[in-house]
């Protein structure tokens, strides 16, 4: 390591991740179930809009806590969804670059030097690295193996430096969605602790049918409490990841930090992808959910009988248990995968363990069913 850098460089580690991205490049033509975003294409009215706002000279800064259209969109989707008026003193929302955005600003807005933050294992890897990033400790909540952070695990692990827990349903890697009654368990648990609850919903319009709660939405702990910060984003659930956009909702005095943050680093987030998200949020996107669900399906249905499958509820994944009998690990399982032209991620690049492996069904239903048939086979 150069003596230049921080300690905080050398405390992140990417090793897995690259492991597996190199084994995939070096295959021609590869069978890819590796990859976290959704393979389709950006709703026209979004594209359209976007490229509008290029084209009117809409190019400038936007205000840094978004352009006021779409605040304005997001306060009125969010008061259909999960009930809150962000017309409210006590709420605000603010828009971000990505998901990834809204989180690095709430951490470092919340936590100092030795502040702890509960995250689930197996977590998506970007949670860890917050950590580091903002010198604080991340306590790993270990769910296997029904891969459920709910209050009964996390309770034995807040102490008195607990700030901040985060939870992710439908969940990266795993599929999972929390039930209604064990996201509220957990808003009651960090409200009698006052701690901060930070809900990453960034899949949540990829929840399957009979995972919905009452309400027709995606169960959010939102829905019970005010007192915590909503984050969603726009990346998966319009196929446009790269468009880097987000948004962040709750307590006023928190989200106006976050805001103070965003004018020193990312200043605003991209404006010409905030002009496109207006016109998102009016989009069906249903029959691309029917779509991934189907694909779901499709993976439970051939593992079942062969292995451990935890059922997803949502999200774009599943997360697969090596079989026992198979007597290796999941790298190793991934490795062999890879030499039969499947890319699979091995478990230990989002956990401690190393005895699942992620599939993605971000692809289309042919290579899907190739994959899968090659994974079963590797199985037997
Ligand atoms: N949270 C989770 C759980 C994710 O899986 C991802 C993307 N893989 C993100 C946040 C970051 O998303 P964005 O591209 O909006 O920064």
């Amino acid at each position: 390591m150069h003596p230049l850098l921080s300690n905080r460089v050398n405390e992140i580690d990417v090793s897995g991740i690259r492991r597996a991205f190199q084994l995939g490049a070096k295959l021609e033509n590869p069978i890819n179930l590796s990859i976290g975003q959704p393979d389709f294409a950006v709703p026209e009215p979004v594209k359209q809009a976007t490229i509008r706002a290029i084209e009117q000279d809409h190019n400038g800064y936007t205000l840094t806590t978004g352009n006021p259209l779409l605040l304005e969109e997001i306060r009125t989707h969010l008061k259909d969804d999960v009930g809150w008026d962000l017309d409210r003193e006590d709420l605000d929302v603010l828009v971000t670059s990505g998901t990834s955005g809204a989180l690095l600003l709430s951490f470092m807005a919340l936590l100092d030097p030795g502040d702890e933050v509960i995250v689930a294992d197996p977590y998506f890897v970007v949670y860890t690295a917050l950590g580091p990033m903002t010198n604080a400790t991340i306590t790993l909540c270990d769910t296997y193996p029904d891969f459920r952070m709910t209050a009964e695990r996390v309770e034995p692990l807040l102490t008195d430096r607990t700030k901040i827990v985060l939870v992710n349903s439908p969940a990266n890697p795993t599929g999972v969605v929390l039930t209604k009654q064990e996201l509220d368990d957990l808003a009651d648990l960090c409200q009698d602790r006052g701690v901060m609850l930070i809900s990453d919903e960034i899949y949540d319009l990829f929840t399957w049918p009979d995972h919905l709660d009452e309400t027709g939405h995606c169960p959010s702990p939102a829905r019970h409490l005010d007192d915590m910060l909503l984050i969603r984003g726009f990346g998966k659930t319009y196929g446009c990841t790269g468009w880097r956009l987000g948004f962040a909702a709750g307590p006023s005095w928190l989200i106006s930090e976050m805001a103070k943050l965003q004018q020193y680093s990312f200043v605003c987030a991209p404006s010409m992808a905030q002009a496109g998200a207006i016109a998102a949020l009016h989009t069906d996107m249903q029959p691309i959910v029917d779509r991934y669900q189907a694909r779901s399906r499709m993976v439970v249905d051939a593992f079942s009988s062969l292995t451990e499958v935890n059922e997803p509820g949502g999200a774009i994944y599943a997360f697969i248990k090596v079989p026992e009998h198979m007597d290796c690990s999941a790298t190793d399982f991934c490795e062999e995968a890879i030499r039969r032209n499947v890319i699979v991620i091995p478990g230990n690049v989002f956990s401690e363990r190393d005895t699942h492996f992620r599939l993605s069904i971000a692809a289309d239903e042919e290579k899907l069913t190739e994959g899968l048939e090659i994974l079963t086979d590797m199985m037997q």
